[in-house]
């Protein structure tokens, strides 16, 4: 079977001390063993030495991109998208870099970087192709917009991106392939565990039928990027302001009912603004309580949606971002079990 797969994406967070308490973390987290779970840590490229020397040897790390070929004069990081040379400039780290440190593993063809620095599917995969070439594995991302996906083009445009990558690569024993909805980030809106599956399936179909059965079978898709409890967060949010507006117009109430000069009927009517005040509050505790006990309220695989991700038949693994900073982090991992 393949291997379930975590990656922990860190994207460009962190400082020293973050590093190391987060590391500690992971390196006293009881996990399931390497048989069983694969797991690579992804911090920015000047932690990935500390973070290497850190973090104990069942875990791997990750660079979060690596240069098209072999490094030279590329001063610094220059990430823009060339229209003359048809080419984005983006070398923050070449290959032969991350051999040199021993790093094994590299992210390439992340959302971030096609929508904001314009990276083509072409040059991504001119990039895996290299990183291979050069002995690095590969995390190689996928996945459609918003518009993309209402204009019913999902398929094609994932099929389109792992194109760009099959047509250039026939050994696909070092590549992971992580489908990250780009709609489900920080969107408010909300992909189900079935909709993951179903892209799985049909990524899987499309190896089977495009490069061999093999491929298909072995190669693990990892998902990243989800909602699956925004809708109840949001409802809540929902409730809470519709609450608000009604303890507003209960204590105006509660502020203009006279007075019992003379007998109950009105106390008992302030008696109950009180009490109805009391249960618009409730959700608003709700909400908070959820906030606090760390249920996010972006559209991300976390600790509490993981299970029912993992379960399904297609999905080998995540790709985490913001939740792979904090202790819950193992909790993700540990639904490889
Ligand atoms: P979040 O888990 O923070 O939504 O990020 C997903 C992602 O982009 C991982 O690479």
């Amino acid at each position: 079977g393949r291997k379930f797969f975590v990656g922990g994406n860190w994207k460009c967070n962190g400082t020293t001390e973050e590093v190391k308490k987060i590391v500690n973390v992971l390196n006293e987290g009881q996990v399931p063993s390497q048989d069983v779970v694969e797991v690579v840590i992804s911090p920015p490229f000047v932690f990935l030495p500390l973070v290497k020397s850190l973090l104990k040897p069942d875990f791997h790390v990750a660079a979060q991109n690596c240069w098209v070929k072999k490094g030279g004069a590329f001063t610094g990081e220059v990430s823009l998208f060339n229209s003359k040379f048809k080419f984005d400039v983006s070398c923050l780290c070449s290959a032969e870099m991350l051999v040199n440190l021993g790093i094994p593993w590299v992210i390439l063809g992340h959302s971030e970087r096609r929508l904001i620095l314009n990276e083509s599917n072409e040059f991504v995969g001119d990039k895996v192709k290299y990183a291979l070439s050069q002995g690095i594995k590969v995390i190689a991302c996928v996945g459609e917009t918003l518009e993309q996906r209402e204009s019913g083009s999902t398929v094609d445009v994932v099929a389109a991106q792992t194109k760009a990558i099959s047509e250039r690569v026939s050994d696909w024993s070092n590549i992971v392939l992580a489908y990250e909805p780009v709609w489900a980030i920080g969107t408010g809106k909300v992909a189900t565990p079935a909709q993951a599956q179903e892209v799985h399936s049909e990524l899987r179909k499309w190896l089977h039928a495009n490069t061999s059965p093999e491929v298909a079978e072995t190669t693990r898709i990892i998902y990243g990027g989800i909602s699956f409890y925004l809708s109840f967060v949001l409802l809540l949010f929902i409730l809470n302001l519709i609450m608000a507006a009604r303890i507003k117009i209960n204590i105006i109430h509660y502020m203009y009912i006279p007075k019992a000069a003379d007998g109950d009927s009105c106390g008992k009517h302030r008696k109950y603004k009180i009490a109805d005040i009391s249960f618009s509050c409730m959700f608003l505790y709700m909400y908070l309580f959820l906030i606090a006990f760390g249920i996010p309220v972006s559209g991300s695989v976390n600790g509490a949606n993981c299970k029912e991700l993992a379960a399904q038949p297609d999905v080998d693994g995540f790709l985490v971002g913001g939740a792979s900073l904090k202790p819950e982090f193992i909790d993700i991992i540990k639904s490889a079990e």
